[in-house]
């Protein structure tokens, strides 16, 4: 405590050297602490949280534990909730309460977790930021004048700052994997169609996928064991996926022999020069426990962004038409009629880069336009996948930065979409590609954190898990924690 592993966390509950409600109280103390300054949380309950850790110190004592008994854990505000509101930190949906469960809720309930609270994200998950969210920006606990990278950047800024041992986030072009590099915790993007995306609101979903967020790999490990599964109610749910055992893959950590592939497109001038350093060292630390460091090219890698552009805000603008004032949330005061209440409830509900993903969606979509833009973005996405097959003929996984700078200065780059667009160029590309990707820390840039990338091949997560778990067994970047929230640096 505060910078505990849920495994270490579990092994005390086991060993009753402490219970759900001790914990949960204690972190709850850490919430009331420090979220004034951090913003991280958009919802805590503290009385239903108290609540579920009674319930699971009291499904222990009657019929044992159960995965994640009594271990707390954060989600972003995109998850569906039936306790407390559910708003994507979007004026829009201010006041709405979801009538179900997302079905990873679900498990990590049936799983014994205690649900802290709802986190701080960009409107809708449109960001790198977390300075677009209705609820007013989040900070990095790293350097609070400093972005806790976005979209997912409350969970990564409750997790780096003790507020929570873990948390979930989703990635649609990064946002799990960039907050937690410029945070300095692990985040893990599952491939797509490993977890269903059913009760997460829907922003881009082609691309759109959970994952946790974490102080260490195992622990990464530990919840995607729960998240990962087939269900019926999400189409684009696979069934029969390759099972993994997840936390065997934490414990089979020997590098010797490991094809370790490195993107010339991903060391690029331009990008940080402390970044870069940090990377190539903990390559050079991999080299050391036996991988082999192959040098590769991802040729469309340039194009990725601008793909991403076209396609990510063609499916939002699809995908949030149904915001129009009748169903859900908000809606204007005194309507005219049907199309003055559409305009306006639109207009006052949703902020200004949701506004300019819906406006640059629905012109990528309109007729004229349609082959030029939209199609030639699936078609390069295809190119893009094509790369890294060919590059996994080679390699086994696929080393990068994560993010190509450090945590940038609040509204540092609000004025600015496409400087903000390029922070995920490293992370877009797997997203188009459907391939699982991790971030771990790996190092610091003037007390910044800093994030290693891997990319495995579809269904393998069991390949970053054990790379990730022997390059976090051989350093020791995820004992350090912020030392103005208590940690050591
Ligand atoms: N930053 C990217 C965007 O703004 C990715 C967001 C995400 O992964 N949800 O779209």
């Amino acid at each position: 405590m505060p910078f505990s592993s849920l495994s270490d966390l579990k092994s005390q509950l086991d060993a009753g050297e402490t219970t759900a409600v001790e914990l949960a109280q204690r972190y709850l103390d850490r919430i009331d602490a420090h979220n004034g300054e951090l913003n991280a949380f958009v919802d805590v309950d503290h009385k239903h949280i108290i609540d579920q850790a009674k319930a699971s110190d009291a499904h222990r004592a009657k019929h044992g534990a159960r995965p994640l008994e009594g271990l707390p854990i954060a989600v972003k505000d995109i998850f569906c909730t039936q306790d407390g509101p559910t708003t994507c930190c979007s004026n829009i949906l201010k006041g709405f309460h979801a009538p179900y469960d997302a079905h990873v809720i679900t498990r990590l309930k049936n799983a014994g977790a205690i649900l802290v609270g709802k986190t701080n994200m960009d409107e809708f998950a449109m960001g790198s930021s977390t300075e677009t969210s209705a609820f007013g920006p989040c900070r990095n606990p790293w350097d609070v004048e400093r972005i806790p990278g976005g979209s997912s950047g409350g969970s990564a800024s409750a997790v780096a700052g003790g507020l929570v041992p873990a948390a979930l986030g989703t990635d649609t072009g990064g946002s799990i994997r960039q907050p937690a590099a410029v945070c300095g915790i692990t985040g893990l993007k599952p491939t797509y169609g490993r977890v269903s995306r059913r009760g997460i609101i829907a922003f881009a979903s082609s691309l759109d996928q959970a994952g946790p967020m974490t102080r260490t790999v195992r622990d990464t490990a530990m919840i995607s064991a729960i998240l990962c599964g087939h269900d019926s109610g999400d189409s684009t749910s696979v069934v029969n996926a390759p099972e993994i055992d997840w936390l065997a893959a934490c414990d089979s950590v020997d590098m010797k022999g490991l094809k370790i592939g490195k993107p010339k497109e991903y060391f690029v001038d331009g990008m940080d020069a402390g970044v870069r350093a940090a990377v190539e060292a903990a390559l050079a630390k991999c080299v050391e426990l036996g991988a082999e460091i192959v040098d590769i090219s991802l040729p469309h890698t340039k194009y990725a962004v601008a793909a991403y552009y076209v396609i990510a805000p063609s499916e939002a603008s699809a995908n949030l038409s149904r915001y129009d004032g009748v169903r859900f949330g908000k809606r204007c005061e005194n309507p005219q009629d049907l199309v003055d209440m559409y305009t306006r409830s639109r207009d006052e509900g949703f902020g200004s880069e949701v506004k300019r993903r819906i406006l640059t969606g629905t012109f990528a979509l309109s007729s004229g336009y349609y082959d030029a833009y939209y199609l030639k973005a699936q078609q390069v996405r295809t190119l893009i996948r094509q790369d890294f097959l060919d590059a996994f003929e080679k390699v086994d996984i696929i080393a990068t930065p994560t993010s190509p700078i450090p945590a940038f200065k609040i509204g540092e780059k609000t004025d600015d979409p496409i400087t903000m667009y390029l922070s995920d160029i490293f992370t877009i590309a797997l997203n188009l590609a459907g391939l699982p990707g991790m971030s771990q820390p790996c190092g610091f840039v003037e007390d910044l954190p800093v994030g290693l990338q891997w990319i495995a091949p579809a269904w393998r997560e069991d390949v970053l898990l054990s790379a990730a778990s022997a390059y976090e067994g051989a350093t020791d970047w995820t004992t350090k924690a912020p030392a103005a929230f208590g940690g050591e640096s």
